[in-house]
C-alpha cells in the first residue's frame, strides 16, 4: 500500500485505487486515495509546521545540513527509489539509477547551498536612509507534479520550496505516486520535523490535485503538467491571487543547420526526442533540417532511431520502454493511426501490435507545419522532420507554435548561435547540446509553455515573499 505521509505519519484512507505497472500490465500496488479530510490535514500539519515549528526559523545552515542529509539517504536508496519510478512508469530502470535518481540528490544539495550564501541586496539612499532586501519564506506551498520524471521533478520543486524555509504538501502524479511516498518518509529519518514536506495521493479534478488548489490554506502553487490543466490551476490560484508557478507542455523545435556537426547532431537530436520514450516536456518533437544536408541527415538520424532497444524497463540494454500507461500509449497511437491524408507520412516507427503499451521511435516526413503532428505535444516517440532553406525560414518555423519552452540549434557557426538563440521565442535555447542543465538558470516557458521561471534565484523569487525594510539613519 503506497500511503500518504501527513504530519510524519504514514496513513492510508477509505478507497485506494490501482497502481498499475505499464510493462507487466499488472497492478502492482494499491493506493490511498486522498479525501477532503486528508487534503485539510496535509494543508494544517504543513501550516502547524509552518507557523509554529522549527523549520522556518533554524537558518540556512541548519536546514541545509538536514537537506544535504536527506540528499545522502536519497543516494543510498537509489535502488528503491529507480525500482518505484520505473514500476510506475515504465521507464528503463538504468536511466533512473544513473540520472534521475541521483538528480534528485543533487536538487536538495543545490538548493540548501544556493539559499545559504545568495546574498539580499541594499539600497544606501541619497537621503541617507538605508534600505535592504530580505526573503522570508512565503508559507505552506502546494507541488502539483506529472508522472513523466516523477522524483526528479517533484524535488525541483520541493527542495527549493523547503530551503527557503517553506513547508509543502506534494501531490504526485496517480501514475507515479511510490517515490514520493518514500521521499516523505527518507525526509522523517533525515531529521526534517513532522509536518515540513507532506504527501497526499489523489487525482486532479474532483479530487487532491483540485482540492489543494482552492485551499485557502495554501501560500502558493507550484506546478508542472498539462497547460490545459495549467489553464485551470491558474484560475483557481487567481480566484484566492495566490501566486503560481506553471511549467507546462512544449513542442521544442531543434534547428540543423548545413555547418553542423552532423554525428554530433544526429545523436543529441536523437536524445532530445527519443530518450523517456519522448515523454519530455522538453522533447525536440519538430526537427527542420538544412535542404543541403537534408537526405544524409535523414538517413541517419532513421538509422539511429531505428538501433533502439525496446523491452523490459529492468534490462540493462532497453533503451525504450513502454508509455506511462495504457491511456497515453492510446493517445499517442491516435496521432499515428488517425493521421489525416496530407498531413504526414511514417518513415519509421508506429506503436507496436505484440500487446505491449509502447511506441517504437517513429519519424514523420512531408507533414505541413500546419498538422496535427506539429502542432500538438504528442508525449511520445515521435518526431517530425522537414527540410528549410534559409536561417530566417528556420527561425519562422521554429517559432511558429503556441508553445515556447525550449529549441535546439545545431550548427558550428558562432555568429549564427548566438543570432538564432537570440531570435527563438523560448525559455531555454540549446546549442549542439540538448537537457543540460545548470540550476542557477532560468526555467520555464513561453506562450502555452508556462508561466513563471524557477531555478536560482528565480525560484526564490518565487518560494519567499521579498520585502524592503527602510531605516532612518
Ligand atoms: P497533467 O496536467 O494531466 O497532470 C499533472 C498533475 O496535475 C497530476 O498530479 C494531476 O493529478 C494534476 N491535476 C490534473 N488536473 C488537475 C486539476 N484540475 N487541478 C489540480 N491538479 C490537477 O499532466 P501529466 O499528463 O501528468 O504530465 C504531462 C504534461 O506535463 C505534458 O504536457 C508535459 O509537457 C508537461 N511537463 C512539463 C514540464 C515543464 O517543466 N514545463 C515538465 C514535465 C512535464
Amino acid at each position: 500500500m503506497i500511503k500518504h505521509v501527513i504530519a510524519g505519519l504514514e496513513r492510508t484512507s477509505e478507497r485506494t485505487f490501482d497502481d498499475v505497472n505499464p510493462w507487466t500490465q499488472k497492478v502492482h500496488a494499491q493506493v490511498a486515495l486522498g479525501d477532503a479530510r486528508d487534503v485539510d490535514d496535509a494543508v494544517a500539519a504543513a501550516r502547524a509546521a509552518f507557523d509554529a515549528g522549527p523549520w522556518p526559523r533554524m537558518g540556512f545552515a541548519e536546514r541545509g545540513r538536514l537537506l544535504h542529509r536527506l540528499a545522502d539517504l536519497i543516494e543510498r536508496r537509489t535502488a528503491e527509489l529507480a525500482a518505484a519510478d520505473s514500476d510506475d512508469m515504465g521507464k528503463p530502470i538504468a536511466d533512473l539509477k544513473h540520472k534521475d535518481i541521483p538528480r534528485a540528490a543533487s536538487n536538495f544539495r543545490f538548493f540548501a547551498d544556493h539559499a545559504r550564501i545568495t546574498t539580499a541586496e541594499r539600497y544606501p539612499m541619497d537621503s541617507g536612509h538605508h534600505a535592504y532586501a530580505e526573503f522570508p519564506p512565503a508559507g505552506v506551498v502546494a507541488a502539483i507534479a506529472p508522472w513523466n520524471f516523477p522524483l526528479m521533478l517533484e524535488t525541483w520543486k520541493v527542495a527549493p520550496a523547503l530551503a527557503w524555509g517553506n513547508t509543502v504538501v506534494l501531490k504526485p502524479a496517480e501514475d507515479s505516486p511510490g517515490s514520493a511516498t518514500i521521499l516523505a518518509r527518507l525526509a522523517i529519518e533525515a531529521g526534517l520535523p513532522p509536518g515540513v514536506l507532506n504527501v497526499v495521493h489523489g487525482f486532479g479534478p474532483g479530487s487532491a490535485g483540485e482540492w489543494l488548489t482552492h485551499h485557502p490554506g495554501v501560500d502558493r502553487i507550484t506546478f508542472t503538467g498539462d497547460s490545459t490543466t495549467g489553464r485551470i490551476i491558474g484560475q483557481a490560484a487567481a480566484k484566492r491571487l495566490c501566486p503560481v508557478s506553471l511549467e507546462l507542455g512544449g513542442k521544442g523545435a531543434n534547428l540543423v543547420f548545413e555547418d553542423a556537426n552532423l554525428d554530433e547532431a544526429v545523436a543529441w537530436s536523437d536524445r532530445a526526442i527519443f530518450s523517456n520514450a519522448g515523454q519530455i516536456c522538453l522533447a525536440g518533437s519538430r526537427l527542420y533540417v538544412q535542404r543541403s544536408i537534408f537526405a544524409r541527415f535523414l538517413d541517419r538520424f532513421v538509422a539511429a532511431a531505428e538501433a533502439h532497444v525496446l523491452g523490459a524497463p529492468d534490462d540493462p540494454n532497453t533503451t525504450i520502454g513502454p508509455l506511462s500507461s495504457k491511456a497515453h500509449f492510446q493517445k499517442v497511437t491516435h496521432y499515428l493511426t488517425e493521421m489525416p491524408p496530407g498531413e504526414g507520412r511514417i518513415v519509421t516507427g508506429g506503436a507496436m501490435t505484440d500487446g505491449s503499451w509502447a511506441v517504437r521511435p517513429t519519424v514523420i516526413v512531408d507533414a505541413p507545419a500546419t498538422a496535427r503532428v506539429c502542432r500538438e505535444e504528442i508525449f511520445g516517440p515521435v518526431v517530425t522532420i522537414a527540410p528549410f532553406d534559409t536561417e530566417d525560414e528556420a527561425v519562422r518555423l521554429a517559432n511558429d507554435s503556441r508553445f515556447g519552452l525550449n529549441a535546439m540549434v545545431f550548427t558550428e557557426n558562432l555568429r549564427r548561435a548566438h543570432r538564432v538563440a537570440r531570435a527563438l521565442r523560448a525559455g531555454t535555447v540549446w546549442v549542439n547540446c540538448f537537457f543540460i542543465r545548470d540550476l542557477r538558470a532560468p526555467f520555464g516557458g513561453v506562450g502555452d509553455s508556462g508561466v513563471g521561471r524557477e531555478g536560482g534565484s528565480f525560484s526564490r523569487e518565487f518560494f519567499t515573499e521579498p520585502k524592503a525594510v527602510v531605516i532612518q539613519v
